[in-house]
């Protein structure tokens, strides 16, 4: 078996991973409705009532390739979604990973690294594991006669709107050209060594992305992240890896009575993940048509969804709580469609 048989047979990938109960939930003594019985199922005992107002538990199961219970840890998550596909990218090839979930569920801690606690500390964040795992793979005597340069972006889509992390957000045009290639002009890619370079790229970002927020409703759940390793043999892209911190999934309680940007926001969040939906899908079918249009999210990514060596993950966090039950559910039931073919 080549490496190509092998990613043919996997070409998408779809996990979810659930957090402890937080402070907050215990506090409110909140339950914990999500059992993790085995490695590959999750369950989830949802809160009903009957016509006579007994109450009972709802059971319901779902099947993915992996499922990583409040235990599990960045670096176990990493070892079965993103390090697999490093070596993609080394081979040519385009491989995308994403973190789905809804506001608090545990995207950014499992993508970036834990920024909640004083001492901020990104290394265990599967961006830079897979940054780890790059430098490591360029050392071996195979890709080290490559000559590989590495390069790494990172950049947020806001309301449709695409800002450089790395840049002060400068608002970024998104331009496709007559062969349909995507260009994000003006986008900065950083020339790193190390997985120190890296390191900091990360803080550098994470930190213009929650700069001036306060409320629940900020600004970074309501935008997707997208952090990319560019791997150039003489100045032509070799293999790229995107890692993408999504906008909350959840929809807004009550969105009649939300100001209109948030409504618009809300809008633009779900047309994106929609479009997210299919264009993954497509390329689990060779499907000639694919929305790449329908978000700017998408449209960005085209080059990652197309060509043979296209590999994906999803990484779909849920919050345990029974609060979270409704959300909960959309998220494992938008994960299910993912990888249902
Ligand atoms: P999101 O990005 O999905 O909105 P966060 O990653 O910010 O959510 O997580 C919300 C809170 O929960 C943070 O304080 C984070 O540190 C904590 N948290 C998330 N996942 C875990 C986990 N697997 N183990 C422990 N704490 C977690
Ligand atoms: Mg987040």
């Amino acid at each position: 078996l080549t490496y190509n048989d092998l990613i043919d047979e996997h070409r998408i990938c779809v996990c979810v991973r659930a957090r402890p109960l937080n402070k907050k939930e215990l506090t409110v003594k909140d339950l914990d409705v999500i059992t993790i019985p085995s490695k590959d199922v999750v369950m989830v005992h949802e809160p009903k009532q009957k016509v006579d107002l007994t109450r009972y538990l709802e059971n319901q199961t779902f099947r993915f390739d992996y499922a990583f219970d409040e235990n599990s840890t960045n670096e176990m998550v990493y070892r079965f979604t993103a390090q697999p596909l490093v070596e993609t990218i080394f081979e040519r090839g385009m491989a995308t990973c994403f973190a789905y979930g809804q506001t608090g569920s545990g995207k950014t801690h499992t993508m970036g690294g834990d920024f909640s606690g004083k001492n901020q500390d990104c290394s265990k964040g599967i961006y830079a594991l897979s940054a780890r795992d790059v430098f490591l793979m360029l050392k071996k005597p195979n890709y080290k006669k490559l000559d590989l340069q590495v390069y790494a972006t990172f950049f947020e889509i806001y309301s449709g709107k695409v800002f450089d992390l790395l840049n002060h957000k400068a608002k970024l045009r998104v331009l496709e050209d007559g062969k349909q290639q995507v260009q994000v002009v003006g986008l900065q890619e950083k020339d790193v060594k190390c997985t120190e370079d890296v390191l900091k790229l990360i803080e550098v970002g994470n930190s213009c992305r929650t700069s001036g927020q306060t409320s629940a409703n900020a600004h970074s759940s309501r935008s997707h992240a997208v952090f990319q390793i560019i791997l150039r043999r003489r100045g032509k892209m070799h293999g790229k890896f995107s890692l993408i911190d999504l906008a909350g999934n959840e929809r807004g309680a009550d969105t009649s009575s939300a100001d209109r940007q948030t409504r618009l926001e809300g809008a633009e969040i779900n047309k994106s993940l929609l479009a997210l939906k299919e264009c993954i899908r497509a390329l689990g079918r060779n499907k000639p048509h694919t929305p790449f249009r329908a978000s700017k999210l998408t449209q960005v990514l085209r080059d990652s969804f197309i060509g043979e060596n296209s590999r994906t993950c999803m990484i779909a966090t849920i919050s345990p709580g029974m609060a979270s039950c409704e959300n909960t559910l959309n998220t494992l039931r938008y994960a299910n469609r993912v990888k249902e073919f």
